[in-house]
Formats: structure tokens, C-alpha cells, sequence
């Protein structure tokens, strides 16, 4: 396998963060003010994001695996529950539900829209499942409404700005779980966030990520045990221009996925798509191909970075052993993320276009 080209002059660049001068004043002015953490900028963060995800409490946390592993034990899951999770997704969205003693039950995913099949998960609900864990994969919001009436926790880590027949991604369950990290569309470099709607489980998962203290404890208690999954305010800080601008840094990947769109569309690809009506977060170009990691070999040899989409869990040594899963099989199989970032010329699209178009047939 041909490794991934380095970036430099001559690479297409898979991502790259659309941050800059407002986010350097930003941290400037966190610097100068001597409150590294627990100060000011978390709650401006957290009020920008609930802003956008359409939820009335948000809680940042140091990462998105943080997010999801806060509002699996905010849930009270433990040993003895199940919970359904996609058998294709990034691992964490499993491991949280394992690290938390309870069982993640995988279902399978529909093989275009990479999402929950809601027929496979209807068939592994048993009187143990305690809740789904659904991801909208790349960004591409999920069918949520045809899912088995259980919780629903979201898996929106790459669905910030998305939305489902109107609604926001990441407001449509009873927890939406987001990450900062460098490939998503709004970074803190390393960050996540939970948003909710119900008050009491904002201030649980708020105290897991401060060690259980509870403000309404006495002063010097604490009642339970948590963990330490806070976010600086100097990374809050790199997150809010980010997230006041995220209209545009939405509309620049729009841009970028109706320039693929154009000049794939004689190519046997699937492209990436939302339901009518659905905006897509775009959080990865994801097509889909056969012949997927000789393309990939080829794309990245004429120095053009991409990857595979993400994992399947049932080839896994973590998840191994839990029957077949086809979906997740032709997903994991046919799924090629390209080059997708706000700095992305019409001049590098046009590459990528023609080194697909070399490798790829046409219809
Ligand atoms: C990125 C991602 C995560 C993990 O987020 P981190 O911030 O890297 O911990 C979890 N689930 C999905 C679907 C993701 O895309």
C-alpha cells in the first residue's frame, strides 16, 4: 500500500483546518487574561454550540469519545445492558459503551447511506437493550424516525450543522455527541461537546467531566467519583470563531462537494448524498467505488491524499466473532474519503477529478 503523500506544495491535502488571525486573537486574549480553564470562554463555547445544534444545554469536553463516553454513563448504562451501535462507524462509538460495563450490540448499516439498516436494528433488540447509539457517518444525518422506539443517544461527531427534516443534528435524541478534532468542521485540535435538551442530564454529565463535584453539594464534597474531561479555555477559545463562522465554513464544503459532484458524474461512483429535504455536515467526502484500495493506491502515488471512510467493527479483534454484517462489509470495502477542506481550488479539484477519472470506469 502506497502510504499517505506528506503534505507540502505539491499534495492535495485530505483536510485542513479553516482556522487563522481570529482564532489567534482569541487564544491571545485568553493568554492575557490568565484564566487558562474553567474560565469564561467554555461557557461562550458552549452557548455558540447550543446555539447551533438547536439544544438547550450544551457541555464541552476534551474530546468526542469524552462526549460519548459522558452521555453513556449519564444514561446510567452498565453491566447487564445492551446497547445497539452501527456496525460500521469510527470504534469509539462502541468502546464508550464497553468502557461504561455495558454490551455494544452491532447492527448492521444500509450500504449507501452508511447509517443504521433500521431493519437489522429492529431484529437485535432484546429486553437487555437499554438504547441506540446512532451515527450520522460523515455527516450524512441518519433516519432516526425509523429506528425502534428506544433512547436515542447521536453519534453527531461529524453532523455539527446538519439537519433531518429540519431539525439540527445532534437535538434529535435525548444526548448529541460532537467532536472538535482536526478533521471535523469546527476544531479545537483535540475537543467534543454533548448537547441535550433536559436539564438534569446536563448537570450529571457536567459533573462526570469535573471529577462528580456537584454544585449542589456542600463546598468541600464530592459525591460521587468522575473524571477529568474538561476543555481549556484556550481551546474553547480556537473553537468560537470557528463556530460563529459556521454558516460559511459549511457553505465552503458545499462548494467543494458540488465541484466533485460535477466532475464525477460520468464516473461508477456512488456519491455522497442527504435525504431530501436534509442538509449534509459534511464532515468527509465519502464516495463509494469497487476496486477501492487500488484507486486509493493511485490517488495517493499522484500525490493526492484520501483514506479509507472508517472501520468495521466486526473485523476488529475488539468486536470479532458477532456474524456477518454485509453492509458494513461493502461499506467498509467501497468507501474512499477525498480531499475535503475550505482552501480547496478549483485547480485541485480538477486533479483529483482526473486521476479518478484514469483508475475508474465510466457508465
Ligand atoms: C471523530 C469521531 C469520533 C471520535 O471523536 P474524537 O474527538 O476523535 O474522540 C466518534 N465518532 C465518530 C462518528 C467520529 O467521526
Amino acid at each position: 500500500m502506497v502510504s499517505q503523500p506528506q503534505a507540502g506544495a505539491d499534495v492535495v491535502r485530505l483536510a485542513w483546518p479553516d482556522v487563522g488571525d481570529e482564532e489567534l486573537a482569541e487564544i491571545a486574549g485568553v493568554l492575557d487574561s490568565g484564566q487558562l480553564t474553567m474560565g469564561p470562554k467554555v461557557e461562550e463555547l458552549e452557548e455558540l454550540l447550543a446555539a447551533a445544534a438547536g439544544a438547550e444545554h450544551a457541555v464541552a469536553v476534551s474530546s468526542g469519545t469524552a462526549a460519548l463516553h459522558v452521555a453513556v454513563l449519564a444514561l446510567g448504562i452498565g453491566p447487564g445492558d445492551e446497547v445497539l451501535v452501527p456496525a460500521y462507524t469510527f470504534p469509539a462509538t462502541a468502546n464508550v459503551v464497553a468502557l461504561a460495563g455495558g454490551t455494544p450490540v452491532l447492527a448492521d448499516v444500509d450500504p449507501v447511506t452508511m447509517n443504521l439498516d433500521p431493519e437489522d436494528t429492529a431484529r437485535r433488540v432484546t429486553p437487555r437493550t437499554k438504547a441506540i447509539l446512532a451515527v450520522h457517518l460523515f455527516g450524512r444525518p441518519a433516519r432516526l424516525e425509523e429506528l425502534p422506539e428506544l433512547p436515542l443517544l447521536e453519534d453527531a461527531a461529524g453532523a455539527l450543522g446538519a439537519s433531518h427534516r429540519g431539525r439540527p443534528c445532534g437535538a434529535l435524541g435525548l444526548v448529541g455527541c460532537f467532536s472538535f478534532h482536526p478533521r471535523k468542521i469546527v476544531t479545537t485540535g483535540e475537543g467534543g461537546a454533548v448537547t441535550t435538551n433536559d436539564a438534569e442530564l446536563a448537570e450529571r454529565m457536567r459533573s462526570l467531566r469535573h471529577h462528580g463535584w456537584s454544585p449542589s453539594a456542600r463546598y468541600d464534597d464530592m459525591p460521587e467519583g468522575g473524571y477529568n474531561y474538561r476543555l481549556s479555555d484556550v481551546l474553547c477559545a480556537l473553537g468560537i470563531p470557528q463556530l460563529r463562522r459556521l454558516d460559511e465554513l459549511l457553505a465552503a464544503r458545499e462548494r467543494v462537494a458540488a465541484g466533485y459532484a460535477e466532475r464525477l458524474a460520468g464516473l461508477d461512483v456512488v456519491l455522497p448524498e442527504a435525504d431530501p429535504g436534509d442538509r449534509h455536515g459534511l464532515q468527509a467526502y465519502v464516495i463509494q467505488l469497487d476496486r477501492r484500495d487500488e484507486v486509493m493506491e493511485s490517488l495517493r502515488a499522484q500525490g493526492i491524499q484520501c483514506q479509507i471512510g472508517t472501520y468495521a467493527l466486526h473485523r476488529l479483534g475488539a468486536y470479532r466473532d458477532q456474524g456477518p454484517f454485509p453492509g458494513a462489509d461493502a461499506a467498509f470495502e467501497r468507501a474512499l474519503a477525498l480531499p475535503l477542506h475550505s482552501r480547496l481550488t478549483d485547480a485541485e479539484l480538477d486533479r483529483v477529478a482526473e486521476a479518478l477519472d484514469k483508475v475508474v470506469s465510466h457508465h
